[in-house]
């Protein structure tokens, strides 16, 4: 029997409200280092912190959406540790009575759907930031000290790299439908633990290792695929599991121990005496759950009904809300949704995730999101129409949609410009099938011998002979008359 992993993820997600959780500084991304701390976030002597009340209502928002119970009554505990990058010497954070428990999401992967449950949602801060330079120096900045951050935590249901990975992608399109978070791995403000273990099906649970701050999903899913190896193989070589934490580098591939793992008693929680409980009231609650707007899955299944999408593509492109405007207002202004979702999903993301390797390679970083997409929805739904209808065929729909990722252009217009569109003129591509017919009088005597797989030979001769600018569908058909024109 072969091992089965079970994997539980702690997510931290940063709220993208205006001021920080305890403390009135800036929380945006991005500012120079140390220019947005107060006393307060710095944790200088005899400064009290203040508890942000936009805070509660986005962590509440986010445990509705993902169909946690809201408690009436909060509280912040101190989790006590130092490191360089927390000026306290703790955080702030809910250990005992965190603001929402029982939740769930569901996903969709290559097994079908499935439910996997969220344990808790609590409230905390962030720490700052160590940045090591290459003069092996070691600088700190304290701008994200105090950023709010809210810890989902899920039940270990999740068994494979897949789920994990569509888990995280179903947090971050829920999260950023309800506009709580921008959900940015590159820039942290989505970040993941994941805690694994193995075991045999029929066995009690093994003992689990943690891989901590894991912020790409594609390292997510190396990570997880190395330990699971590393901890069979030493699982079958005798060896034993020891609870810790590993670092995953992504250079290697592998994982690699930091240290053994703490247990909650080690941080010596007690409760904040600086803070009050935190309140919700049953009003304020409902007043948060009419906000929660359309969320992914009920998009999701929409698009299949009322666009005849299949399950994947409406999955996907409900990932994220943007794209989901996106394609709405697109589809809109196209003959054919279908048609549309197959550009997006195909030549489209094709695109961006070319340019996003580019920008890797060099070193720089690609548009995200909304501004990956730099072509209006409108120009797209002509593109899409020219697609549908023939009027251009999908290799020069590339070389058009490479053109207005430029500059916006219209394709018509860009198409007229450059003498783009595909002839469909009967007069026209009937001359062509007779002078390919002409030319060819051996593949025309072996199809009349019943050899019908020449016509596809013939077919794309013709297509070279007008230079790939022909209407397929109608070349294709002529062509097809004319050969069953001829006697056998
Ligand atoms: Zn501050």
């Amino acid at each position: 029997m072969s091992w089965e992993m079970v994997i539980g993820l702690e997510t931290h997600v940063e709220l993208n409200t205006e001021s920080k959780v305890f403390c009135s500084c800036r929380a945006e991304f991005g500012a120079e280092p140390n220019t947005h701390v107060c006393p307060v976030c710095m944790g200088l002597p005899g400064a009290l912190p203040v508890f942000n009340e936009q805070v509660l209502h986005h962590a509440a928002k986010a445990g509705f959406a993902l169909n946690c119970n809201g408690h009436h009554r909060s509280r912040f505990d101190r989790k006590n540790y130092f490191y360089p990058d927390l000026p306290k010497a703790y955080q702030i954070s809910q250990f005992y009575k965190p603001i929402c428990e029982n939740g769930w999401l569901s996903v969709q992967t290559s097994a079908g759907e499935k439910k996997i449950g969220i344990t808790r949602i609590h409230i905390e801060e962030d720490a700052g930031k160590l940045l090591h330079d290459d003069q092996n120096e070691t600088l700190l900045d304290m701008n994200r000290c105090g950023v709010p951050l809210i810890e989902i935590v899920s039940e270990p249901d999740i068994r494979s790299a897949e789920e994990a990975v569509a888990y995280l992608r179903k947090v971050r399109a829920i999260l950023t439908y309800i506009g709580v978070s921008d959900c940015r791995m590159n820039e942290g403000s989505l970040r993941c633990d994941v805690n694994l273990s193995i075991h045999k099906p029929d066995e009690p649970f093994g003992v689990r290792t943690e891989m901590k701050n894991l912020n790409s999903f594609q390292s997510v899913e190396r990570a997880i695929r190395a330990e699971y190896e590393r901890q069979a193989s030493a699982l079958e070589n005798g060896e034993e599991i020891v609870q810790e934490t590993r670092r995953y580098d992504q250079k290697t591939g592998k994982t690699s121990s930091m240290r053994r793992k703490e247990n909650s008693s080690d941080y010596r929680y007690f409760p904040d005496p600086d803070l009050p409980e935190v309140r919700l009231t049953d009003e304020q609650m409902e007043s948060i759950k009419a906000e929660i707007p359309v969320l992914p899955d009920a998009r999701r299944e929409a698009y299949m009904k009322d666009y005849g999408l299949t399950a994947y593509a409406a999955e996907q492109l409900t990932s994220e809300r943007w794209l989901a405007d996106y394609f709405e207002q697109a589809a809109g202004m196209a003959k054919s949704a279908v048609s549309v979702a197959n550009l997006l999903q195909g030549e489209v993301f094709a695109i961006i995730s070319a340019k996003a390797s580019e920008a890797e390679k060099n070193g720089t970083a690609a548009p995200e999101g909304e501004a990956s997409l730099p072509v209006s929805p409108e120009n797209l739904g002509k593109l899409s129409d020219l697609l549908s209808d023939g009027r251009v065929n999908s290799s020069t729909g590339k070389k058009i949609l490479a053109a207005m990722f430029k500059d916006d252009c219209d394709p018509v217009e860009y198409a007229q410009q450059n003498a783009l569109f595909a002839v469909s003129d009967d007069a026209v591509l009937m001359e062509i099938v007779q002078t390919i017919l002409k030319q060819n009088p051996a593949m025309v005597v072996s199809y009349r011998k019943g050899k019908l797989t020449v016509e596809r030979a013939l077919m794309g001769k013709a297509m070279a002979a007008m230079k790939g600018k022909a209407d397929p569908k109608r070349l294709s058909e002529l062509l097809h008359q004319a050969l069953e024109a001829l006697e056998r």
